[in-house]
């Protein structure tokens, strides 16, 4: 890359998309469409529009508040009504390949779509709560050094259906769609929240993440609150006030570094989104002016980012933004070019910022016996991978 033009060198070199197949034929899913999406398939399919409206609201309670995968069982539509849907119409949410469950806890399911590739999704129970934790691409175009996703070849954007069928199938596999026609009730929920935090950079998948979650976050279904969704992007700043505008979830920033030259080398996206610009863009996401804090994500690499200076640098940078700064030791996989921060090294750094006035909650590792732990993602048929050579020169390290 020369120095005298960054913004139209390519972030990613050595990434091959992969277009989308429809594996269903002619028939088109309902998961994952808008409920204007739905009126619309719906209308199309011989609906009369004086009653689409409430076939909608129908269909995507039997959807999305009860579980339903069968056209059979949506007992308040009439017969014939039903045996259209079934001749145009499927359910289809992404079939579970594995499921792996840690000695904590945390499940990962791995999970096939259209077109046989896989993503994986990660089950984190914690006391009165549990977070899913989703993906939104296979792979990534990014190619953040220490990231396992960012080693991956294939990618490609996850439809929402894609990404709403994740939350459904690990509902499926907590048994926590209620009975249909009973209350859904308010109580302590096993999955009550959701980080997009899996594979993928969710904001270069805008479109089909806000879909997604707004489908989550629908009063009639799912019903997540948007301060119970996180999503975390390395840093893409024209999309970051439109995740205020159109999600309105929480943020978390990977944000890893105090230096541009550091950060460079770690999350490459900020040779185009240096961190000047980054913080610019959090100081203007209209949550903060609420005081809903942004979650600084910072992974901690032994010598590279973990010093004192590094702390106190990191607290002078994010003054005035309500902020969060979670701590993540760093999780090695196999060929990863870093090693982990000393639990001493973690708890001086975590100190100082503590002292500064932040929260500063170091990341407990979950899941890492099952390779579910942040960053060690990656699917299994896609085990291509760049050559830790390739890896360390993107780092900018010397092999
Ligand atoms: N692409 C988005 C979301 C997915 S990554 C993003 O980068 O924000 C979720 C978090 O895990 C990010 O903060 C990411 O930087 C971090 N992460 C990636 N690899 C990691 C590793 N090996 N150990 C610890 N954290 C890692
Ligand atoms: Fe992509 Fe996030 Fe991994 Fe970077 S850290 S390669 S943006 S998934």
């Amino acid at each position: 890359m020369t120095p005298q033009d960054p913004i139209k060198a390519p972030i990613t070199q050595d990434v091959m998309t992969i277009p989308r197949k429809d594996a269903e034929g002619d028939k088109k899913n309902l998961v994952g469409l808008t409920r204007d999406q739905l009126r619309e398939v719906l209308i199309a399919a011989g609906t009369p529009e004086k009653q689409a409206k409430m076939r909608t609201g129908q269909i995507w309670q039997w959807l999305y508040q009860w579980g339903v995968r069968d056209f059979d069982a949506m007992t308040n539509l009439g017969k014939a009504y039903r045996a259209m849907l079934d001749e145009t119409f499927v359910i289809a949410v992404p079939e579970v390949v594995t499921k792996q469950v840690s000695q904590d806890g945390t499940r990962k399911y791995l999970v096939r779509i259209n077109g046989g590739h896989e993503v994986e999704v990660v089950y984190i129970p914690e006391e009165g709560r549990g977070t899913l934790c989703i993906s939104s691409q296979v792979g990534c175009t990014l190619t953040c050094s220490f990231c396992h996703t960012g080693t991956q070849k294939l990618v490609r954007n996850l439809t929402a259906a894609e990404i709403v069928g994740q939350v459904m199938v690990a509902r499926d596999d907590l048994d926590e769609w209620p009975v249909p026609g009973t209350r859904t009730d308010d109580g302590a929920r096993l999955l009550s929240n959701i980080v997009l935090m899996g594979m993928g950079e969710p904001l270069y998948n805008f479109e089909n993440v806000r879909d997604a979650m707004k489908i989550v976050m629908d009063p009639e279904g799912i019903q997540l609150s948007r301060r119970r969704i996180t999503l975390s992007t390395s840093g893409i700043v024209p999309e970051i006030a439109r995740t205020a505008d159109e999600i309105g979830c929480l943020l978390a920033v990977s944000f890893h570094a105090t230096t541009d030259a550091v950060r460079d080398t770690l999350v490459p996206i900020n040779k185009k989104y240096n961190i000047e610009t980054l913080l610019d863009a959090l100081r203007a996401y209209p949550r903060v002016a609420n005081s809903e804090r942004i979650t600084f994500e910072y992974v901690m690499l032994h010598g590279v980012n973990d010093s004192n200076e590094d702390a106190h640098r990191l607290v002078e940078l994010i003054k005035g933004i309500p902020a969060k700064i979670n701590l993540i030791p760093f999780n090695e996989w196999p060929g990863s070019p870093y090693t982990r921060s000393s639990n001493n090294r973690i708890r001086a750094f975590a100190d100082i910022i503590h002292a500064a006035g932040y929260a500063s909650p170091v990341r407990k590792t979950r899941g890492e016996d099952i390779m579910a732990a942040c960053g060690q993602l990656k699917s299994a048929t896609e085990r291509e991978r760049k050559s830790r050579r390739q890896i360390e020169s993107e780092a900018g390290i010397k092999g």
